[in-house]
């Protein structure tokens, strides 16, 4: 195992933090991982003599935000010397060079550590008009984005902005602004939206990096399952005032004071995905809702048209599914009951042209075959057999059918004549003759 003595702790030492200072660190950081603690040895061993690893951190379309989180880690921290010492040598917002120098210092990095620098992009990548709504040293930001991306070890998209486009993208926004992946699709891309993000989760994804040599598992959009796995819902310290019906119904009320449940105050809580109770801001102090505010949802994709109005109530989740709302469900209803219609149109109309086909194939082939009469059909069928005008043999001698013959006077015509057993004069109608209706 690697002496804790060797590199990055070597630093940190030399900052004045401590030995167990320094395993706190870890152990924290295995926390926010979702690692179990067992695992803060091995974080503290790979962080440790971790080599500094470059950085080109790029902004485009933003407010900065998440770069004032990156510097208002409150000092001293473990978590901020860590990013102190890497290697930091492209940021637009904080780097002392300017011009021609600041560009030749990202080109540098970018010759002298090909596929081995981080590439952080913040903000959002206007895409309309060439890229000319944003311009670094005369060139579009998306060209700078793809160039540094492309030779990067790994691209860390932070904040809502790189994400998905975030504010400038909301509403359709003009400048055709695009997420880090709309312009880099493809390759190794780690999403941290939030706005701004957690600068937690970005120290924790580096130290998963250094200590296991691959980023952590994401879901589909690239956010890691650590930060973005659970539901914000599940894990709030007020969700036990949601299941006793304990809300907020106006700022300052009673409930409000007592900290009950902010649902109807437009908390998207039920429907946002990240870690914001368990890790928390500044240090583990607080995060939105211990402060008193909603959720706004800001880690969710297109938050600022999704999940706006920020004071608007969701839709109350159903009892036995209180992760689903009746919108959802009735969404799902609907688009059920649309398929099950077109799949029973689609069938109808191939069965009714199959039958088609089948009869015109039957009356093709009666048109083909002659019919063979059977003999004995022929023979009742045959003219010659009935000499025209003549009568039936039967009708001839004046025998009329057993079937018709009228019961005799007195007999029962309930249908008893035969069980009766009133006798018929002809005899056709006793009790074993047929019975009569
Ligand atoms: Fe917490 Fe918001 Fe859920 Fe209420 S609705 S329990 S405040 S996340």
């Amino acid at each position: 195992m690697t002496r804790l003595d060797d590199g990055l702790l070597a630093a940190l030492l030399e900052r004045g933090v401590s030995r167990r200072s320094f395993l706190k660190f870890s152990a924290a950081m295995a926390s926010v991982l979702a690692l179990p603690a067992s695992y803060a040895p091995r974080i503290a061993a790979a962080v440790a003599a971790a080599p500094r690893l470059p950085v080109i951190w790029l902004r485009g379309q933003d407010c900065a935000g998440n770069t004032a989180a990156f510097l208002r880690a409150t000092r001293p921290t473990v978590a901020e010397l860590v990013l102190d010492v890497l290697s930091v040598d492209y940021h637009q917002t904080i780097m002392a060079p300017a011009g021609a120098a600041a560009d030749l210092s990202r080109t540098t990095t970018m010759e002298q550590h090909p596929n081995a620098y981080l590439a952080i992009v913040e903000g959002a990548i206007p895409t309309a008009d060439g890229g000319v709504h944003c311009t670094i040293g005369g060139r579009p930001f998306r060209d700078i984005v793809r160039e540094v991306c492309d030779g990067a070890l790994a691209t860390i998209a932070v904040g809502s902005c790189a994400f998905d486009g975030g504010t400038p993208a909301a509403g359709g926004g003009p400048t055709g602004a695009v997420g880090v992946r709309g312009v880099v699709p493809g390759g190794r891309l780690i999403t941290l939206p939030g706005c701004p993000l957690n600068v937690e989760n970005l120290t924790a994804t580096i130290v998963h990096y250094l200590t296991f040599k691959e980023l952590p598992p994401t879901d589909g959009r690239g956010r890691p399952l650590f930060a973005y796995g659970g539901l914000i819902h599940n894990q709030c310290e007020r969700r036990a005032h949601y299941e006793f019906g304990e809300y907020v119904l106006t700022w300052g009320d009673e409930g409000a004071q007592k900290g009950w449940c902010l649902y109807k105050m437009g908390c998207k809580g039920p429907e946002a995905f990240a870690n914001c109770p368990t890790v928390r801001f500044g240090e583990g102090t607080s995060w939105t809702v211990k402060a008193g505010h909603g959720c706004v949802g800001c880690t969710m994709p297109g938050f600022w048209d999704a999940m706006t109005p920020a004071y608007r109530r969701l839709p109350p989740p159903l009892p036995i599914m209180p992760t689903v709302s009746v919108d959802t469900v009735g969404q799902a209803l609907v688009g059920g009951v649309a398929a099950l219609t077109v799949v029973h149109g689609s069938a109808s109309v191939v069965r009714s042209r199959l039958n088609r086909v089948t009869e015109r194939r039957r009356a093709a082939r009666a048109a083909a075959e002659p019919v063979a009469m059977p003999a004995a059909v022929a023979e009742v069928a045959a003219p010659a057999a009935v000499a025209e005008g003549a009568a039936p043999a039967a009708v001839a001698e004046g025998a009329a059918p057993a079937a018709v013959v009228e019961p005799a006077e007195g007999a029962d015509r309930s249908g008893a004549a035969g069980s009766s057993g009133a006798a018929d004069s002809s005899g056709a109608a006793g009790s074993s003759g047929p019975e009569v209706s």
